[in-house]
């Protein structure tokens, strides 16, 4: 019998993780099938009562569930409950296990460019759900220093407060406190600025930012390369989009679905780009 996943989200009709998924399922000759359910806040407990019900073998979390979602679990794995977010849900005989693979996804991806976190200067633009994973990863690591830049800083959720308080090296700055010469080695930028179609938008000007050997690193990857990407990539510095990130993810939660399959990452990521030609 097929094996069913999916993904909860709100909306979800512009995810590609079906496409990945089920493109996964082919290439590995699994019998499983991925789709995607747009699911109010208000419907969160019983959509995952019915997904429970029709034996799903598991499923994603998005926007705007990633934290809400934790209420409704059997259990969730340490690191997922770190974070404070879980994007990929278990079904272990009828019980509901959350697990976090965005922070993974993030740090593999810089590992694929011969990159580690280890003692950087780091700064992220943005503290919402994905920014909750990229910080996490920093300080797992952990990096020299972290600043996190929010708009609106009376908004900065107190996960992102607990861990200024505790670690010396991680500040929350307000944009009035960035300056464009810095000496960050990586900027990251985890807002939703640039991506498509409001493409002609950039969190801050990368151009002339940082140093000779900043790493632009941008979690949008519709599209390939942002404005905030394109400054960096025009003043002779390294810059890395968040497809293998979005990738990595994935390949996080098929194996945590499907502990015996090896998932290759360049036919996934070939699949992903077909896909992303008609999109941009
Ligand atoms: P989110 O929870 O809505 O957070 C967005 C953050 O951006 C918030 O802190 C928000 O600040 C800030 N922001 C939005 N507009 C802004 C503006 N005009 N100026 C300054 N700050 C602004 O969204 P998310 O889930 O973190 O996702 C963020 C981005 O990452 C999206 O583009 C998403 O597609 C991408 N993403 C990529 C991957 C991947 O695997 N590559 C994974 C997850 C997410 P306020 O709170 O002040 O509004």
């Amino acid at each position: 019998m097929e094996e069913l996943f999916g993904l909860i989200g709100h909306p979800v009709e512009h995810s590609i993780s079906p496409l990945m998924h089920n493109a996964a399922f082919e290439h590995l000759k699994v019998s499983g099938h991925y789709m995607g359910f747009d699911i109010l806040p208000e419907n969160l407990k019983e959509s995952l009562l019915a997904l429970k019900l029709l034996n799903f073998k598991g499923f994603n979390v998005t926007i705007p569930h990633k934290t809400s979602v934790m209420n409704h679990l059997d259990d969730i794995d340490e690191k997922a409950f770190e974070i404070g977010a879980v994007n990929t849900v278990v079904n272990h005989q009828g019980k509901w296990v959350g697990y976090n693979t965005d922070w993974q996804g993030f740090i593999l991806s810089l590992k694929t460019e011969g990159l580690s976190l280890k003692n950087k200067k780091v700064c992220v633009f943005g503290h919402g759900g994905a920014a909750k994973a990229i910080v996490y990863a920093c300080i797992n690591e952990p990096v020299k220093s972290l600043e996190i830049f929010s708009r609106r800083l009376e908004k900065v959720d107190s996960w992102f407060r607990a861990l200024a308080d505790k670690h010396a090296f991680v500040e929350l700055k307000s944009y009035d406190h960035y300056e464009e010469k810095n000496n960050y080695d990586l900027m990251i930028n985890t807002t939703p600025l640039g991506m498509f179609p409001e493409t002609n938008i950039s969190i801050v000007d990368t151009a002339l930012a940082g140093h000779d050997h900043t790493i632009f690193f941008d979690l949008i990857y519709n599209p390939s390369e942002t404005l905030f990407l394109k400054g960096g990539r025009e003043s002779g510095r390294k810059t890395i989009n968040g497809l293998d990130m979005l990738i990595y993810q994935g390949i996080g939660a098929l194996k945590l679905w499907l502990p015996d399959i090896e998932v290759n990452r360049h036919w996934t990521r070939d699949d992903v780009l077909k896909h992303l030609k008609h999109l941009v």
